[in-house]
């Protein structure tokens, strides 16, 4: 199918301002960006976009299409896996129609679950974004998601792993079944009441093993790592995906900037601010799981990023019932209300950064580039807010396709 967005503005991905451009789409690519001769035209699908501004399809990079609507700490583990595999069908079409044509996979509870969904979509038998699989959550015993107990026999949503041989059988494991990342929880977490936030979990020599199984198949690390000393290991095994940082210290922020051309971090400072804002969780709570402290942490550690020049990406647990899969694009405003961004610069984050961790070629409007393309009502870069709404995305197109269609154009005050 060839398209034809015409007489709008086009924000590439790159530049600081939106410009008057035609785009030409054409075998599933933008084919050209400008002025596109009468010629190349013939038989495309002429979309009027006057008024509106074409931008490349967002990138959730922590993202969550399994969680079930979350109301309870164990309802993920709770959830049978034939359920889980439908509830991930379910979010990769709400995630798509919410303007992401990319998602990368943040711990599936079960193994196969975003493998088999992200090979229904690359089919074309279901809707979804371009998806990175991942494994369940790699974490030692009593870390992070490792929710089992002794008097029970409960299937937990994590690939427990001590020891070295343990982690690289669990990565093998994860690379034969499919898998196009691996998920570590190298830290806790203060939505349980332990191991913290602050608590190291995975052993130095655990998370090499990690690295170093990764490294021979080609599989990026994404790791949870809220502590100083987390972030360091992730680092110093290779990992490319760094989520949260909340406690970085010097030495972290340090070695971060050093290796600012191979990795990314995920602030998921929506997770804190609808925590905050969002949640039925009372103050007390609020106060026992230290919210306050760590969002305030989270958001002095990315504003340093930022100036340090680390590419970050957005999205991070949507998915709980205070934060649902759909609402990822309100990472957008956030980023320019809590961590100092532009406006250009949260896109750049939502948009490009996310295109250029998932290697796949798409998160920029230029000649050649996988066609992935949001035809936004009004102007982004002026009103980030935008994003967030779905009656403003008046075309979502993927690999060229047209998944949401203008036919009805509708026209915001
Ligand atoms: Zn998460």
């Amino acid at each position: 199918m060839k398209l034809l967005f015409a007489g709008g503005k086009v924000w590439d991905g790159l530049a600081r301002e939106a410009v008057a451009a035609d785009v030409l789409v054409e075998d599933q690519h933008v084919a050209t960006v400008g002025a596109v001769p009468a010629a190349r035209c013939e038989g495309a699908r002429r979309i009027d976009a006057h008024g509106a501004t074409l931008i490349p399809g967002m990138v959730d990079a922590h993202a969550h299409l399994s969680f079930p609507v979350v109301t309870y700490a164990y309802q993920i583990e709770d959830t049978p896996p034939e359920e889980t595999v439908l509830i991930t069908m379910h979010n990769a079409r709400t995630l798509l129609d919410a303007g992401f044509t990319g998602a990368v996979g943040a711990g599936s509870p079960k193994l196969r679950a975003e493998v088999v969904i992200r090979n229904e979509i690359e089919a074309g038998r279901i809707p979804g974004p371009r998806l990175m699989a991942s494994t369940p959550t790699l974490t030692a015993t009593g870390g992070l998601n490792d929710t089992a107990q002794i008097h029970q026999g409960r299937d937990v949503a994590a690939m427990v792993v001590d020891g070295a041989d343990a982690c690289r059988r669990a990565v093998r494991t994860g690379y034969r079944e499919g898998v196009d990342l691996v998920k570590v929880n190298v830290s806790g977490d203060d939505f349980f009441p332990r191991p913290s936030g602050r608590t190291t979990t995975l052993a130095e020599d655990e998370m090499r093993a990690i690295g170093e199984a990764c490294a021979a198949l080609g599989l990026p690390i994404s790791a949870h790592a809220r502590s100083a000393e987390s972030i360091k290991r992730a680092l110093r095994a290779g990992a490319t995906l760094i989520n949260h940082a909340d406690f970085a210290d010097e030495e972290a922020l340090d070695m971060l900037e050093a290796a600012k051309d191979r990795v990314f971090v995920a602030p998921t400072i929506g997770y804190y601010h609808s925590l905050l804002h969002d949640s039925p969780f009372d103050r007390a709570t609020l106060d026992r799981m230290g919210v306050e402290a760590a969002m305030a942490s989270n958001v002095e550690v990315h504003r340093e990023l930022r100036r340090r020049g680390v590419r970050a990406v957005i999205g991070g647990d949507y998915g709980l019932a205070w934060q649902p899969n759909g609402a990822n694009a309100r990472d957008v405003g956030h980023f320019v209300t809590y961590l100092g961004y532009s406006p250009c610069e949260a896109l750049v984050a939502a948009t490009r950064n996310g295109g250029e961790l998932m290697g796949q070629g798409a998160g920029g409007i230029v000649p050649g580039a996988p066609a992935d393309l949001l035809l936004v009502d009004g102007d982004p870069l002026a009103n980030p807010a935008l994003l967030a709404r779905s009656d403003a995305l008046l075309a979502i197109v993927k690999g060229g396709g047209l998944h949401k269609s203008p036919a009805v154009p509708e026209r915001i005050a």
